[in-house]
């Protein structure tokens, strides 16, 4: 597999998660799966990222931040949820505090489902967000 429009930064963003699929994507770019070797990085700042990768249901407290982080990301960003927190809420999906799915609130262009999905998955599902990216 290789990444062949662009060697896409990708921003990670947390919504509330339990972590477990942000151990999953962090594990992407440990020499274990090295998503660098097909161009793909982790960048520090949304303004550099060309992929916003997101985790966790959607924390009410946090809503209006993580809009902000988003909006920030430059035009023809592309969005992903990981996980099924930003699908249907997952486990947190009754919470007081949370307001899935993702979608809801800003463009999503793709899911990779799981609880959490492997990291196999979420480099498939990298590769087919490209395919989105202008
Ligand atoms: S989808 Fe599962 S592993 Fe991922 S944040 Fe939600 S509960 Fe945790």
């Amino acid at each position: 597999m290789t990444f062949v429009k662009k060697s896409p930064w990708i921003f990670h963003l947390n919504t509330g998660s339990c972590n477990g699929c942000d151990i999953e994507a962090v594990a992407c770019v440990t020499p274990g799966f090295d998503i660098e070797r097909l161009g793909a990085k982790l960048v520090g700042s949304p303004r550099h990222a060309d992929i916003i990768l997101v985790t966790g249901p959607v924390n009410k407290h946090s809503l209006e931040r993580i809009k902000t982080v988003v909006e920030q990301a430059p035009k023809g960003k592309v969005i992903v949820g990981i996980g099924a927190c930003t699908i249907s809420g997952g486990l947190f999906k009754d919470s007081y505090n949370t307001d899935p799915p993702l979608g809801k609130h800003m463009p999503v262009t793709m899911y990779i489902p799981g609880c959490p999905p492997k990291p196999e998955a979420i480099i498939a599902g990298l590769a087919k967000a490209l395919e989105a990216l202008k």
